[in-house]
């Protein structure tokens, strides 16, 4: 995914096919890979045109013999399929009325080359390529430790995968007394030794020398054993650069990487936001030396990009919850705008007119992050979207109305 505006996009329109349904079994999903020729795709698709002209319920299989042909015709416009592939949904989905059914037709050219070829005829679209897209793909190592035993494990997403365990046969510390003493210390101090030295290259055969590229290592465990581990010589120099965390808990084994994970959420979640919590700090450290070139607030904000003064904005994905909606009355011609919150849109459908108390209608709505995420790509604007996951991002909704600008020009008042 090339940005976040393009990632939120897709997850949009992810969320608006995952809502669609047939009637029956009649909703066409076509997954095309890169490389495949248009006429074996049309071949196929001729065969399973002949194959549905026995479905037995008449409906389905005219609304089965419509798609198919839909996304033949679709298909005829393409000379070859594009390089990350090419993806049809097609069919006539219900409007929540029988027989009042819509046909439908998407063309998909994915952000990320899709290598499965796949027809499927079912009573929803199948989005699960393309949900795949935008699961998490950031590994990380981890490794929780005392001078017992090590178990190491991936990460990804929610997905966690325990690789293996090793002990090191270090035994307790007893009290032998004496000269004994220390030389049962220095043997032990040895053996503790050679078991980091055991850990770093299980870490570097499961972290390094992977099919998977490991983002971050984070180290747990009991005690200090683990920090006399990353500060000494024994990781690879390239895993010691991704440590992001070290980290204690109570356990190790299994259970400890269980507790590493738990205890890892804030360490992982900055990374990711890493890059919205810099913008957001970049823009109020502005704001605090007094840059003139900046401002925030709806209002203005949109003022300023009608005006085409807007280099950059920073915008809330909490404004994706609210609806600019435009209210009119019929009978007098009234007309008022309103910013809701989407769930409670039925509450302003009874609302009269102020002026002659006719019952007004709708006149358009839309989405207040779409309108100004449009508004701002027509004229060229950088947009930033920002989650509210991190406190940066919560700022930015509650202090600044969710909405901050960076101008083009200094404009003095
Ligand atoms: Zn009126």
């Amino acid at each position: 995914m090339k940005n976040s505006i393009d990632e939120y996009k897709f997850r949009k329109l992810l969320k608006e096919l995952e809502a669609k349904e047939g009637r029956g079994t009649e909703l066409i999903s076509l997954y095309i890979p890169p490389g495949r020729q248009i006429s074996d795709v049309m071949n196929a698709l001729k065969q399973e045109y002949s194959q549905a002209s026995n479905i037995k319920d008449r409906r389905t299989r005219h609304h089965v013999l419509d798609a198919l042909t839909s996304c033949m015709q679709r298909l005829k416009l393409f000379k070859s399929v594009p390089e990350n592939g090419l993806i049809i949904f097609c069919g006539y989905t219900s409007t929540g009325i029988p027989g009042n059914e819509n046909m439908e037709i998407h063309i998909i050219i994915p952000p990320e080359p899709i290598n499965i070829y796949l027809y499927r005829c079912d009573s929803k679209f199948y989005l699960d390529p393309l949900k795949e897209i935008i699961s998490e793909k950031e590994f990380y190592g981890l490794i929780v430790m005392d001078r017992n035993e090590a178990t190491f494990a991936i990460l990804k997403g929610r997905q966690l995968r325990i690789l293996d365990t090793i002990t090191s046969g270090v035994p307790g510390k007893h009290d032998a007394g004496g000269q004994s003493q220390r030389r049962y210390e220095r043997v032990i101090e040895q053996m503790a030794h050679e078991f980091y030295k055991r850990i770093a290259e299980y870490a570097e055969k499961f972290f390094l020398n992977s099919d998977v590229e490991i983002k971050g290592v984070i180290i747990g465990g009991p005690g200090k054993t683990k920090e006399d581990f990353v500060k000494g010589e024994y990781l690879h120099y390239t895993l010691k650069s991704k440590v992001i965390g070290v980290i204690d808990t109570g356990y190790t084994g299994e259970e400890g990487i269980y507790e590493l994970v738990n205890r890892s959420k804030d360490i992982l979640q900055n990374i990711k936001y890493i890059h919205e919590k810099n913008v957001v700090q970049e823009f109020l450290s502005n704001l605090a030396k007094g840059d003139s070139r900046i401002t925030y607030g709806l209002n203005e904000v949109e003022k300023l990009l009608s005006m085409n003064l807007v280099e950059k904005i920073l915008v809330s994905t909490a404004l994706g919850d609210l609806e600019k909606i435009i209210m009119m009355c019929p009978n007098c011609g009234y007309s008022k705008e309103q910013i809701i919150d989407i769930i409670n849109e039925n509450k302003v459908l009874n609302e009269v007119c102020p002026n002659c108390g006719a019952q007004m209608n709708i006149k358009c709505k839309q989405n207040l992050l779409d309108e100004i995420i449009e508004k701002a790509e027509a004229n060229n604007v950088k947009i930033e979207l920002i989650s509210t996951e991190t406190e940066e991002g919560e700022q930015l909704r509650k202090s600044f109305g969710g909405i901050a600008a960076i101008l083009r020009y200094n404009i003095t008042e």
